[in-house]
């Protein structure tokens, strides 16, 4: 079973809240979507076949909180050392992109990065949580693109507009539940063009999910459908318009986006 949010309106925007009447909360099983209330509640009974609906962003999040440098190997590529503490920053909400929808390049940038990361989902309001209870605090796992202006984040020397433009947030395409799905089991692959470009495991993680969210959490109240995007592993690279960027996480689902020109 994966968590949906999805809508029958074709055009309706990634970024349109809950408090649309557009927007449906589902669950699927074997290629049928059973709508649920809001936040996956009891089914109401209708049913589509996934053809017919238009897949959201899985999760509302109040907020998206991405950790930098979160793999060794790739604060190497980046010419950075292995932090001390996870070095944490925020995406906006307005960033977030569906399963199929295009990354808008923007003219302002020469260089746009893929960046595939795994997503944690928070399924309950969590403030000041220790390690050893984070995992009453996942909702589930799901992918994620951090897509990124990489000449403006070195340019600006924080990472607010870099990380920030319209559709740099592809998310989804669901969330496989923690309940059935083992964080230490997934394996993360991003393609590029159908070539793959980067391959980890939470293993690899320089400060594992537990201790990330009892570090967030220190600093700010996480929210249910909050999104936390662990960090991206080495092989990160430009997208050129038209590259197609598959974001696969084993167990969980495949994310797939493509850069289109400005
Ligand atoms: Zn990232």
């Amino acid at each position: 079973m994966k968590l949906v949010r999805f809508t029958l309106h074709r055009d309706l925007p990634a970024t349109t809240p809950d408090t649309s009447a557009l927007v449906k909360y589902g669950v699927v099983e074997q290629g049928t979507v059973y709508e649920t209330g809001p936040f996956w509640s009891e089914r109401s009974g209708a049913a589509w076949s996934l053809a017919e609906v238009r897949l959201l962003p899985p999760c509302w999040p109040s907020k998206i909180v991405c950790v930098g440098r979160n793999y060794e190997e790739h604060a190497r590529e980046m010419g950075n050392l292995a932090p001390a503490e996870p070095v944490i920053f925020l995406k906006p909400p307005s960033a977030l992109a569906a399963h199929g929808d295009p990354i808008l390049m923007t003219p302002l940038s020469s260089r746009v990065d893929y960046e595939g990361e795994i997503g944690v989902v928070i399924g309950r309001k969590a403030r000041q949580i220790p390690a050893e209870r984070a995992y009453e605090y996942i909702l589930g796992y799901t992918c994620v693109n951090d897509v990124t202006a990489r000449d403006l984040q070195m340019k600006d020397g924080q990472w607010a507009r870099a990380k920030g433009f319209d559709t740099f947030c592809p998310v989804g395409p669901w969330i496989a539940p923690a309940t059935e799905v083992a964080l230490a089991t997934l394996r993360l692959r991003t393609w590029l063009n159908g070539e793959l470009r980067q391959q980890a495991t939470p293993a690899q993680m320089i400060f594992d999910v537990p201790r990330l969210i009892a570090f967030i959490s220190e600093v700010m109240t996480l929210e249910p459908g909050d999104l936390i995007a662990t960090g991206t592993p080495a092989g990160v690279g430009p997208l050129t318009a038209g590259a197609v960027v598959r974001v696969e996480i084993e167990g969980v689902g495949t994310l797939e986006n493509r850069a289109v020109a400005p």
